[in-house]
């Protein structure tokens, strides 16, 4: 099975957003520990909306995540969650929105190139036999395949599970009588601000950054 990761040549550093507010585990993290046990890890997964300094909204982070970027002094808690974690010798209120302390510039039109991103345009379903799976059980296939000339590009990546990763090989769709489930496009704005939105409906108190 390959394990597809793309590297276009040239492409840029990912965004400094993305390194900033993704949701990658981070030692800092583990410091903290939610008063209820038994959803400890539930909750330091749960979805922060990051607003830029203007109150943009420009990223989805996991609460672990958050608290970090608080701690380091990157931004600072809008909304609260109900909920609380403990560290040694404090109780947090877990973050359910929160703001960058400095202004970062956001490029309109383009978002990194990365397996996260793809996985978060394709809402995280196989693109070929349409099922939701959760991260580590997708990989990423170059719609034409790298061997014909397939470059790694948001037009030619798409999330896939494993399954029909090997079952399709090294043909295209049409060979391996595959059809995508959307055609993939670049990650943009827009299309974020429309999976907050989708996000955004669980939770209240993001409504008065993404609502308008
Ligand atoms: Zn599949």
């Amino acid at each position: 099975m390959r394990q597809d990761t793309p590297n276009p040549r040239g492409h840029r550093p990912p965004a400094a957003v993305d390194s900033a507010a993704s949701s990658s585990d981070s030692p800092a993290g583990s410091r903290f520990h939610n008063s209820s046990g038994t959803r400890r890890g539930s909750l330091m997964q749960e979805p922060v909306l990051v607003l830029n300094a203007t109150y943009e909204p420009i990223n989805v982070t996991a609460v672990r995540r958050a608290m970090v970027l608080m701690l380091k002094g990157v931004a600072q808690a809008e909304e609260l969650h109900s909920s609380e974690v403990h560290s040694a010798a404090h109780s947090h209120r877990v973050p359910s929105v929160i703001r960058l302390i400095a202004y970062r510039h956001i490029p309109q039109q383009s978002r990194a190139l990365s397996r996260k991103n793809i996985l978060l345009r394709d809402r995280n379903t196989c693109q070929f036999c349409g099922r939701v799976f959760p991260s580590s059980e997708l990989t990423l296939d170059h719609v034409v395949p790298r061997s014909r000339g397939g470059r790694s590009t948001w037009e030619n990546l798409v999330a896939c599970c494993y399954r029909c990763n090997n079952s399709k090989g090294d043909r295209t769709p049409e060979e391996a009588g595959f059809k995508l489930a959307r055609r993939p496009r670049p990650f943009t704005l827009h299309t974020s601000r429309q999976l907050m939105r989708l996000i955004g409906h669980r939770d209240e108190r993001w409504r008065k950054y993404l609502f308008y």
